[in-house]
């Protein structure tokens, strides 16, 4: 299978948030063009976002799958045997699909889909809808190197876009998946401490939203280790340490990792 990534036509089943975080990335890559691109939902809800952008929408997922080259299934879990039941016998070999349904396994997919069908799992996070997801994706059984290439390249502007066995991507849901909310409580718990010092609710939140974001991208983009990043800050004797000690007390670092096991696992029952 070949594609020319500018003739590409790209189909989303599904207009919920993660088709637009999904649609977003796509287009500002610049590789594809909005005219390029037809969402379907049942409801119009979701579509003035698409338009917005000069999207084309629709409420026929037959007509997404007849239209597109590649169509990324982007409705929940649950809803993914109706729609692959409705849309199947459409489906060519020359068509890539990618599934986002959480739980959703490539062995289901390929079940419900014609034999040969090129089918990749893709697991985004949140922050797709900024452009600063975590994706990991697995290939299936008839999708080669190409696809991974074609699809690495069409959402780089997503974010980080990793590939792994699927066996990782329950891991990456508790890592990263939920891994944004565990962010989120430590953003809240560091604010509550600066409002306990005294500090204005607002100034505290703005300050802790900005320090995960310096502190992320500074490990990103440094690609030091975490540990080397954090001893550079800690003076002997100075603030840091202190605060430090505070937290290991509390058992930040263990409690951390039975998050991302107990995520991991949940992901697995639900899986
Ligand atoms: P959502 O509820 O925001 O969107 C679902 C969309 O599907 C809606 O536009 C809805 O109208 C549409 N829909 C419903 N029935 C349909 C049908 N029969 N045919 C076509 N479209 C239909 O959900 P979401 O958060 O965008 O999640 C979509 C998928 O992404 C889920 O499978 C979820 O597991 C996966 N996912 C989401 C996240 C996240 O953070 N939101 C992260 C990883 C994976």
């Amino acid at each position: 299978m070949s594609f020319d990534i500018t003739n590409l036509k790209v189909g989303f089943i599904g207009a919920g948030k993660m088709a637009q975080g999904i649609a977003r990335g796509l287009l500002s890559s610049g590789k594809v063009q909005p005219s390029s691109v037809i969402v379907s939902s049942p409801s119009s809800k979701n579509h003035g976002f698409f338009l917005d952008f000069g999207i084309a929408t629709t409420h026929s997922n037959t007509t997404v799958v007849q239209s597109s080259h590649i169509i990324f299934l982007v409705v929940k879990p649950h809803l993914i045997s109706t729609v692959l039941n409705e849309v199947s016998s459409l489906i060519t070999s020359q068509q890539i699909i990618i599934s986002v349904a959480a739980g959703i396994t490539i062995a289901k997919l390929e079940e419900l889909l014609p034999p040969n069908s090129a089918v990749l799992r893709l697991m985004p996070n949140l922050p797709c809808v900024v452009q600063e997801g975590a994706l990991l994706f697995s290939r299936g059984t008839h999708a080669s190197e190409k696809e991974a290439d074609l699809l690495r390249s069409l959402l780089s502007s997503c974010g980080l876009v990793e590939e792994g066995p699927e066996s990782f991507i329950d891991i990456h849901t508790g890592l990263s998946g939920s891994g944004i909310a565990y962010v989120y409580m430590f953003a809240e718990a560091m604010a509550d401490g600066a409002i306990k010092m005294g500090m204005p609710s607002s100034l505290a939140h703005r300050i802790a939203a900005q320090t995960i974001l310096g502190a992320g991208k500074l490990l990103r983009d440094s690609g030091q280790h975490p540990a080397q990043l954090r001893a550079d800050v800690c003076t002997p004797g100075g603030t840091t340490i202190f605060g430090l000690h505070a937290l290991e007390r509390g058992g930040l670092r263990s409690t951390t990792m039975d998050a991302v096991e107990a995520a991991t696992e949940r992901a697995r029952e639900l899986g």
